[in-house]
Order: structure tokens, then C-alpha cells, then sequence
């Protein structure tokens, strides 16, 4: 093979290996155009797939909504806002048809504040919320929704003009589209059986896209449900717990709903009030004027009850014309003070034909004044009535039943106390004693109950204690009670902290005099004995007494300190019945306030700075500061 040969055999060669290489290149392209094609596929796709996610989240959301038991307009504002990060619009709105004297016409069912409706309404005469559109029957809207059909409008002056009549000024169109770049409106037809409107959406774009539109009147559909489902919702719980008449509560569920409060209110130790009211000599109305004249006066009451009542409030018709009101959490002083709102204005309502009415109103108090449901009812009713035959058009608070007042229950005590022949009461102390007691009447010579209670312990406590001085059990109670309120406690454990005050010290008696008299310091066995020994004289000289045995406990623990360090249990914080903390700060405060054997009275503020001292120690943080605030108020008075 000559050199030619060769260099044309390799020429061929070559070009044989570029064809291939040629080839091959084309096979790349094309591989990696595909490639390309495929990766924008899938781009697409999971962009479409992210798309459908949201949409079935967004109507799932709208789902929830629905099956919730919120009302109809809370709902559809929360269907209409949940619309806006889907497709990117500035506002949607949902517009009903309405009609009146004047002929149909659209106006806002749901109402979202936002900038863009804002700015809208600076090109319209009124606001969007407040305009009605008319439209007539030839108008492209009224045509997409008796079709039920889709539409969309550019933003321009045609469709402000379709809108709006006249009442826009059109040289703020062009600014409006500049500022929320807003170019068309969609018109999503909702057509049920008890709503006709549409759903109006500003969207960003000249036109919708096909899966927008879809999306949109997927979503219409949802919202006819929902209207739907709220309207069959709302009557049926309206039929089962409303009187039709006056649309209060009705007597069945005012039951239901005494009874769930009273267990709340026991569960959580808070009071609530019971009104019960009585229409004024209805009888006389409906012989005067009719029925329907007396069918008014109700409807005149259930509105001013209606007006005058909190959301929580619980305001039923139970019978011709009585009403009842449940007022969680309201204690007697506040539940008086609703009712007599309500009797003020229903005394100054007018009612047609009639003029004027009146109401006898009864006001009782769960756990403040009994826990007891079924005596609770009778209470309030009582008190009703008890208005009635005082003259009518007024207010009454409930009378506790049968009620033992403290004083009667301390007296009893000290009664029975000095009857028991195991206290060593010296001879003369007791006869004083018995003497004073022997009348348990309200008023004895003049002086009340009360006082008479104090005198006695004034006079039990001089005799183991020489240098007590007289009105100090008075300062005492006044000083508990005073710290009590800051508590909240109720009426029967202000009672209990009373009687307390009264007793805790008794014990003191059964104590060696010579041992309560001596001026040198005590020995350890000595200070044992007259710190532990008079809780358990307590206890022995008030176990037999039944009236008092809840006061025991209280007694036995009026020396447990805060932080643990007081006996006779070393019980801690919360563990001590806050009565018994009571007791402590107050009997601290007035042993340091008066002489002792072996030391001088602190001054009142001395004491008070001592007892500072003790904050968190001894007495809780919270205590200590409301004892300051009490000597305080104290002062004042
Ligand atoms: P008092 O001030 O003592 O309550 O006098 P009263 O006339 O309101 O009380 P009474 O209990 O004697 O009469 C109640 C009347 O209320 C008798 C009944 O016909 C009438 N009544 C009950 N329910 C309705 C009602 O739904 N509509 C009307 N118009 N009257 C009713
Ligand atoms: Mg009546």
C-alpha cells in the first residue's frame, strides 16, 4: 500500500470514527434535550401536585369550618379569607341578593378589612361594605348567576359602571390599578336553596386559568354546603332550646344548664346567681288589653333581659311569664345589682298600648349562700314572691333557710363548754360566764350577739392571762375577717375563721397558771408544754361540741409555719389550711402588741416590721402582704 493508499484509508477511517462521534453527539442532544423535556415535566407536575395539596387543604380547612358549631357568618369570613393565598388575590367577598321596596339588589354577606378595600373604596362614592348593587335583569352578573355560570370582568370603567351606577369617580381607576395591580374581577355564582349571591374575588390577573376556575367553583360548592349545613344547624338547635315567643332558653334547657352550672361552681369554688322574675299582674294586662297585648309585655321583658345579659349568661323563659337568669361566676352583691338593672329599665320601657310594666324580681347565690340545687331554686323563688307581697317593681335577696348564724354557733360552744365540768373555770369566771350566756338572745341588755361573744372571750382569756386586754378578741376578728376578704373566701369559711378566732386559744386553760405567770425564761420541757399542750386541750374540750368539730382541725394547725418549721404536723405551704395561716399572723400580731411577763409591747409598727421579717418564712409572701394591707386599711377606718 503506497502512501496515498494509506493516507486515503485513513482519511476514510476518519471520517467513518467522526460520523460516529457525529452520531453519538446527535444521541447526547437528543438524550439530553429529553432529559431536559422530562425535567420540566416533572417540574410541572409536582408544581400541579403542590397545587392540587393546597386545594385540598384549603377545602379541607373550609370542611373543618363547616362541621364546626361557630356561626354562619364567622364561618364564611374564615371560607373567604383562607381563599387569598391560593391563586395570589388582593380580596374576596361574598355578595347576596337581597330585596326591598326598591327592587333586588346585591350587598356583602361577608366583610374582610384589608388595605386593597381600602383603596378600592377611594374611586367609590360609598364603601364597597356599605353599597347595593343594583342589577338589572340584562347585566352580565345577574346572567352568569341565573346560569350559574363563571364569569370575569376587566377592571375598567365599564365595570365600575356596572357596579356602581354613577357613584365612582373615574379618574382614580387608573391609580387604583397602578397601586394593588389589580386587572380583573371573577364572578363565582353561589345558587342554593336559601342563598343566592356569588362569591367576588380582585385577582391580580388579566384572566383566570382553567384550574383556577375550577378551583373557584369547587369552592363555590363548598360554600353553598356550608350555608346549608349552618341554616339546618341553627334551627334545629334553636327549635330544641328556645321558646319560640320570645327566643330565650327554654325551661328544659335553663335545667340542663343549672345543673352543669352548679357542678362547675362546685368544682371550682366559685359562685353563681340565680335571678328569677315574675312579670307584674300579667292577668290584669291580658283582661285590659288581650292576649296579644300580654304577649308584648313578655317579648318586652325577654328584650331588656336579652339586652342586660353577658354572652355566658343564661336567659330563659320557663313559664308563662317567669323568667330565669344563671349568672356564672356573679356572687349576690353583683347578682343584685344585674337585677336591679333589669327592673330600672323595664320600668322605663314603653310598651305599646300598655304603657308600663313591671317585674318582682329574686336573687339567690349558689355555694355563697347554699350549695344545695333544689334549695337554691326555692330560695330565689321565695325572695319573688316575697317582692310580690311587698308591693311589686322591686328586688329581693334571698334569705339563707334556717340559717345558724357564727355567733349562735360560738355561743352554743361556750355554752356547752362551761356545762362540760372537766375545765377548771375558776368559780367566779364561770358564774360571770353563764350568766352573760344564759340569754342566747339577738339582743341582750342592748348589747348585740357579738359583743356579748367577745366579752366572754375577753374575760376566759383575762384568766389565763392577767395582762389581756379588753376589746382585743373585737381587734382580732376585725383584723381576721379584714385579711379574709382579701381571699376570697367564701361566706362559710369567713364563718368558720370567726368562730376560730373565738376558740383557738381555749386550750390555754387546762395550762398551770404559775407556768403562764413566770417572769424568767422557760425551760425546753416548759416551752414544750405551753406551745403543744393547749392544741390538744382544744381539741379535747371541742370534740364533744358538734357544731364546732370542723373547727378542730383548723385549731390544730393555727402554729404550722410557711416553710415547714412550726409543729405540731411541720406541715408546708398549701398543705395548712389557709384558715389556720390566718390565725397564726393575727394571734403573732397581737401577742407582739401586747405586753408579756418577760418582754414589752412591740409598737403596731415595730410588730408589723417583725412580721415583715418573717415574709415567706413563717407566713406565706401573699399573706404577709395582705396583712400589711389590711392593718393598713384598718387604719384608715
Ligand atoms: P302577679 O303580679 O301577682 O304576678 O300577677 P299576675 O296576674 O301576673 O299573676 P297570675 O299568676 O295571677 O297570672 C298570670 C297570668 O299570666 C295568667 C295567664 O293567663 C297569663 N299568661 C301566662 N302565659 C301567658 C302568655 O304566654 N301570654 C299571655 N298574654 N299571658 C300569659
Ligand atoms: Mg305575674
Amino acid at each position: 500500500m503506497g502512501l496515498f493508499d494509506w493516507i486515503k484509508n485513513s482519511g476514510e477511517k476518519l471520517r467513518r470514527v467522526e460520523d460516529k462521534i457525529y452520531q453519538q453527539r446527535t444521541d447526547f442532544v437528543e438524550i439530553y434535550q429529553r432529559n431536559l423535556a422530562l425535567e420540566k415535566e416533572i417540574t410541572q407536575r409536582t408544581e400541579e401536585l403542590h397545587k392540587a395539596n393546597q386545594t385540598l387543604l384549603t377545602l379541607e380547612h373550609v370542611w373543618d369550618m363547616m362541621n364546626s358549631s361557630r356561626p354562619l357568618s364567622s364561618v364564611l369570613e374564615t371560607i373567604v379569607s383562607s381563599l387569598h393565598g391560593e391563586f395570589q388575590y388582593l380580596y374576596s367577598c361574598i355578595m347576596q341578593k337581597q330585596l326591598d321596596s326598591d327592587g333586588e339588589f346585591f350587598a356583602f354577606k361577608t366583610y374582610l378589612q384589608n388595605d386593597f378595600l381600602m383603596k378600592f373604596d377611594d374611586c367609590t362614592k360609598t364603601s364597597l361594605f356599605e353599597t347595593r348593587i343594583n342589577i338589572q335583569k340584562d347585566s352580565p352578573i345577574y346572567e352568569a348567576i341565573e346560569n350559574k355560570k363563571f364569569t370575569y370582568f376587566p377592571i375598567n370603567e365599564d365595570f365600575f359602571k356596572l357596579l356602581f351606577n354613577d357613584n365612582y369617580f373615574p379618574e382614580k381607576i387608573n391609580e387604583l390599578k397602578i397601586s394593588t395591580l389589580v386587572k380583573s374581577f371573577l364572578v363565582v355564582p353561589i345558587v342554593s336553596k336559601e342563598f343566592t349571591g356569588f362569591l367576588a374575588v380582585f385577582s391580580p390577573r388579566e384572566e383566570p386559568k382553567e384550574s383556577e376556575v375550577n378551583f373557584l367553583n369547587l369552592f363555590a360548592r363548598q360554600i353553598e354546603l356550608a350555608i346549608t349545613i349552618a341554616n339546618l344547624f341553627e334551627t334545629v338547635k334553636k327549635q330544641a332550646v328556645t321558646d319560640s315567643l320570645t327566643e330565650l332558653f327554654n325551661r328544659r334547657f335553663y335545667e340542663d344548664a343549672l345543673a352543669r352550672e352548679a357542678k362547675r361552681a362546685l368544682r371550682l369554688n366559685q359562685p353563681f346567681t340565680l335571678i328569677s322574675l315574675d312579670l307584674d299582674k300579667l292577668k290584669h294586662i291580658n283582661d285590659m288589653y288581650g292576649h296579644t297585648a300580654g304577649d308584648i309585655a313578655i317579648k318586652t321583658v325577654a328584650k331588656v333581659i336579652t339586652k342586660s345579659s353577658r354572652s355566658v349568661d343564661v336567659p330563659s323563659r320557663v313559664g308563662g311569664e317567669e323568667f330565669t337568669i344563671i349568672l356564672p361566676g356573679i356572687d349576690s352583691q353583683g347578682g343584685l345589682i344585674a337585677a336591679e338593672r333589669i327592673r330600672a329599665s323595664l320600668e322605663n320601657e314603653h310598651v305599646e298600648i300598655v304603657g308600663k310594666i313591671t317585674a318582682s324580681i329574686g336573687v339567690a347565690t349558689f355555694i355563697e349562700q347554699t350549695s344545695n340545687l333544689d334549695e337554691l331554686i326555692e330560695m330565689a323563688d321565695k325572695a319573688m314572691y316575697f317582692a310580690k307581697q311587698n308591693g311589686r317593681n322591686q328586688v329581693k335577696l334571698a334569705d339563707i333557710p334556717n340559717e345558724i348564724s357564727w355567733q349562735q354557733v360560738a355561743v352554743d360552744a361556750f355554752v356547752q363548754i362551761l356545762d362540760n365540768h372537766k375545765i377548771p373555770f375558776n368559780a367566779s369566771l364561770a358564774e360571770d360566764l353563764s350568766k352573760k350566756l344564759q340569754t342566747k338572745q339577738e339582743k341582750q341588755n342592748g348589747t348585740s350577739t357579738k359583743d356579748l361573744l367577745y366579752g366572754v372571750v375577753d374575760s376566759i382569756s383575762k384568766s389565763y392571762a392577767s395582762q389581756y386586754q379588753e376589746g382585743t378578741t373585737k381587734a382580732k376578728v376585725q383584723l381576721a375577717s379584714t385579711i379574709a376578704k382579701k381571699f376570697d373566701l367564701s361566706k362559710a369559711d369567713v364563718d368558720k375563721l370567726k368562730i376560730a378566732m373565738l376558740l383557738y386559744d381555749i386550750g390555754n386553760i387546762m395550762l398551770p397558771n404559775d407556768l403562764l405567770k413566770k417572769t424568767s425564761p422557760l425551760t425546753e420541757e416548759e416551752k414544750e408544754t405551753i406551745t403543744k399542750h393547749p392544741i390538744y386541750a382544744a381539741q379535747q374540750i371541742l370534740k364533744p361540741i358538734s357544731h364546732v368539730s370542723n373547727i378542730i382541725p383548723i385549731i390544730e394547725h393555727h402554729h404550722e409555719a410557711w416553710d415547714g418549721s412550726g409543729y405540731p404536723s411541720k406541715k408546708k405551704g398549701d398543705d395548712i389550711p389557709l384558715i389556720s395561716q390566718i390565725i397564726l399572723i393575727v394571734d403573732s400580731y397581737f401577742a407582739m402588741i401586747s405586753d408579756r411577763p418577760y418582754r414589752k409591747a412591740y409598737s403596731e409598727n415595730e410588730a408589723v416590721e417583725e412580721i415583715k421579717k418573717l415574709r415567706g418564712k413563717k407566713y406565706s409572701e401573699e399573706l404577709t402582704d395582705e396583712f400589711v394591707h389590711s392593718i393598713e386599711d384598718l387604719k384608715r377606718m
